[in-house]
């Protein structure tokens, strides 16, 4: 799921150079800002972060305290860490709810909203039936019965949160939540409200294929993005400039198996508990990171038909959809934004 920097990247060389003219004094009336570029892994993935500030110490406190930014979360939400506020929650399924911070509480209740939206396509006690197609070493395609065996686990609607006494409880034992397909979004938007509190007045942050973006870049042009081509590696769409925007991709080929011609990708449809087939590759263009990336998942699971009908009936949403015949559906807002490249 490799949505690729375009112009920001080509220009960053030319900031840096600017960099250096500002670091030796230059005291110009209006100095253009400085525009600095920083990768950490996060979160399990790669995280790059883009600061325009109007000098070089805020480009770099802004760099600083959005990484932070999504340390805090991954140390609130990330499975993988068992202290975590959402390994707990999982750890206690069936027995009590677990007490929680309000930025889980977020994350939860904007998971189940889009739930809701994505008729359930989208549905973060998916948790039990990833870690079974996960489980093994080798990849491994579970028997039906194993799957079904699950289904009762798969069920949003037990997940309890009260927000009274701050609480989340799963009400069966053996529940899990997988914020997999939302959490990157939503640090998204933690770190570039982080970013902008040190006075950043635009950049990018990018998890992986999770993306947004916030004012202009240093030479006050808007950041562009590429949107990756599923079947062709290194091959993009298209590309498209964003305006405070988020875009976020789901596909089916960043982390696949095949086996006998048929191809095993980590988006699982819970009705089947198999990977979903409508889709090779879902992008969602939204004013939130947390809601591009929440409904990608939700919408690679409705299908091309289902899901772009969806994106033309919510507001201020748009989106790309590659179904499984290699058909393009571009929503109606994006006809005229979209930069269409042509592919080798
Ligand atoms: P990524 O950018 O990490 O590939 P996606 O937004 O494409 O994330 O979501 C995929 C992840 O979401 C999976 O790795 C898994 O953790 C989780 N997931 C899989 N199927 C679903 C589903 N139907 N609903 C919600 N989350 C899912
Ligand atoms: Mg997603």
């Amino acid at each position: 799921m490799v949505v690729r920097f375009v112009r920001e990247l080509s220009r960053i060389g030319p900031a840096f150079a600017l960099l250096l003219v500002l670091g030796c004094g230059s005291l110009r009336d209006h100095p253009e800002p400085v525009q600095l570029r920083r990768a950490q892994m996060q979160m399990g993935t790669i995280v790059t972060l883009t600061a325009v500030a109007p000098t070089k110490a805020m480009a770099h406190a802004a760099l600083a305290a959005g990484f932070q930014e999504v340390r805090r979360l991954e140390e609130l939400l990330s499975t993988w860490i068992p202290t975590s506020e959402l390994s707990r929650v999982n750890a206690k399924a069936g027995h009590e709810p677990v007490r929680v911070s309000p930025d889980t509480m977020l994350v939860l209740k904007r998971s189940l909203e889009i739930a809701k939206l994505t008729e359930g396509g989208f549905n973060i006690a998916i948790g039990p039936a990833v870690q079974l197609w996960t489980s093994t070493e080798e990849p491994r395609i579970p028997s039906q019965s194993e799957l079904d065996h699950l289904r009762p686990l798969v069920d949003w609607n037990r997940i309890h949160l009260d927000e009274a006494a701050h609480t989340v409880f799963l009400t069966e034992p053996g529940m899990r939540i997988d914020i997999g397909g939302i959490g990157k979004g939503f640090a998204a938007d933690y770190a570039i409200a982080a970013m902008k509190a040190e006075g950043a007045t635009g950049g990018v942050v990018a998890l992986a294929g999770d993306i947004k973006t916030f004012g202009r870049m240093f030479n006050n042009e808007l950041f562009s993005v590429g949107i990756q081509h599923p079947r062709q590696e290194g091959a993009m769409l298209a590309r498209i400039d964003l305006d405070n925007e988020a875009i976020s991709t789901a596909g089916d080929y960043e982390r696949f198996f095949l086996y006998n011609g048929v191809r095993y990708h980590h988006i699982l449809d819970p009705k089947t508990l198999q990977p979903a087939r409508g889709c090779q590759s879902v992008t969602v263009i939204a004013k939130e990171g947390w809601l591009a990336d929440g409904l990608d998942t939700g919408i690679f699971v409705m299908g091309p038909e289902r899901g772009m009908e969806l994106i033309e009936r919510l507001p201020n949403i748009e989106g790309i959809i590659v179904d499984s015949a290699d058909n393009v559906h571009i929503s109606s807002g994006l006809k005229n934004r979209l930069h269409i490249e042509p592919i080798q």
